[in-house]
């Protein structure tokens, strides 16, 4: 079955393994929960310390600048809740009791109504990364709702209504997003430093690449198959029953 523009969530937490996961993933839909009086909250799992295409750089400051390229595109997107940030190292995330135990516990403070992440069933995924944050997810949300996980916590259990997957293998619910999509354009835009390694955005042809990406990324949100107004939106694998 097929859906479409869930109700506005009060809080909604997007989890992505890099910097800048979220925004290509949800960003539109995000930026409309937000403007919508939506608490937005993400979590980011690892520093982003091997998303460059210098090997000369120096890793300190690139994790530093991802860091606040994150913070600057979470702004974008009038996102009002927490950005937080795993610190695991890029590339290198491993599925462990002691990541399921942070998200648990994160997920029972922020108490968030959906929850996006990355889909970890996506077929023929390359990034290890973008696998195992799906998986982790996903085993988080069981902990976070059964209360004999992590009773040390000490914090009540938490069970979300919604599990939105992004990128997904399978998208079976819809969120329009027109009015929006530059909220999302402009937060991508934001991780500058990545726009030569993940934007295609040479230092010689700024304007002109800059112009091909947002073209591309608009016509990346086309779901007019769902119906003409979705055009421009952002297509899910949705879990309800947490
Ligand atoms: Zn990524």
């Amino acid at each position: 079955m097929v859906t479409k523009n869930l109700e506005v969530p009060k809080r909604a937490l997007a989890i992505g393994a890099h910097p800048d996961d979220i925004e290509f993933g949800a960003g539109a839909t995000l930026a409309k929960w937000a403007d919508h009086g939506c608490e937005v909250s993400m979590l980011i799992c690892t520093d982003g310390s091997k998303g460059t295409w210098d090997p000369n750089i120096d890793k300190g400051e690139l994790i530093a600048k991802r860091k606040s390229e994150q913070i600057l595109a979470a702004a974008e997107l009038k996102a009002t809740g927490k950005v937080a940030f795993l610190g695991e190292v890029d590339g290198e995330l491993e599925i462990s009791e002691n990541l399921r135990k942070r998200l648990t516990l994160l997920m029972r403070n922020l108490r968030p109504n959906v929850v996006l992440t990355h889909d970890p069933w996506k077929m023929y995924r390359l990034h290890p990364d973008h696998r195992k944050v799906g998986y982790l997810v996903l085993d988080a949300i069981v902990a976070a709702r059964d209360p004999l996980f992590f009773p040390e916590q000490e914090v009540a259990p938490h069970r979300p209504d919604e599990l939105l997957l992004f990128e997904a293998e399978l998208e079976d619910h819809f969120e329009q997003c027109e009015g929006y999509e530059n909220n999302k354009l402009n937060a991508l835009l934001c991780h500058q430093s990545q726009l030569e390694s993940t934007m295609r955005i040479g230092p010689e042809s700024i304007d002109a690449d800059t112009a091909t990406f947002k073209s591309n990324e608009l016509s990346k949100l086309d779901r007019s198959h769902v119906g003409e107004e979705f055009s421009l939106a952002e297509g899910y694998k949705r879990l309800s029953e947490l």
